[in-house]
């Protein structure tokens, strides 16, 4: 799958809109990705992490991990496509923990995960998977948005590696123009 391809499935789903964003970071920008949207409509999810799944094949795993709540959905479908299991991690008085009777065993590891940005939750989860005693062999995304920043110190495999550039408010060429700022509800920015 070409990026152009990933660009066009996040188009038809809504996930990618251009305009006046004011990102959590309090920057401002003109595109604004939800990777939630591509979920929305299961046969772009379905192209997306068949893609991802290809790619993934060769490394051996026998498990999947996601944060939640943006890398459950993915992580089942990579699960289902690949043929193996998934669980997901969730955040207990600000700490990532496994609950719901959900436990590693030796397992070697995928980490998925939506958008990575600055990585803070997978690798969060690559220290509670090793912390298991079980193995990290990579960390798969749809996107990638430090751009290849990003350092997990395992393979790292998405579809897509941008940026999306940013402003200072005070920079800002639309708030310039007077089109005025939408901030949308989304830690994905
Ligand atoms: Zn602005």
């Amino acid at each position: 799958m070409t990026k152009e391809q990933v660009l066009k499935s996040f188009k038809n789903t809504g996930g990618l809109l251009s305009g006046h964003f004011i990102l959590t970071s309090g920057r401002h920008s003109d595109a604004y990705m939800q990777c939630a949207k591509l979920f929305v409509q299961p046969n772009e999810a379905e192209k997306l992490c068949g893609a991802l799944s290809k790619k993934l094949t060769s490394f051996g795993a026998d498990m999947i991990v996601s944060p939640a709540v943006g890398g459950i959905i993915m992580g089942y479908e990579v699960s289902r496509q690949m043929g193996i299991k998934n669980i997901f991690a969730e955040r207990v008085d600000g700490k990532m923990t496994f609950r719901r009777g959900f436990e590693l065993n030796k397992n070697k590891v995928i980490i998925i995960e939506d958008v990575v940005t600055t990585g803070g939750s997978v690798k969060e989860i690559i220290e509670l998977v090793r912390s298991q005693g079980s193995e990290v062999l990579v960390v798969a995304s749809i996107v990638d948005r430090s751009n290849g920043k990003v350092d997990f110190g395992v393979p790292f495999v998405n579809l897509l590696s941008m940026e999306v550039l940013s402003y200072l408010p005070e920079d800002c060429p639309m708030c310039k123009s007077g089109q005025p700022a939408v901030k949308p509800g989304s830690r994905s920015l």
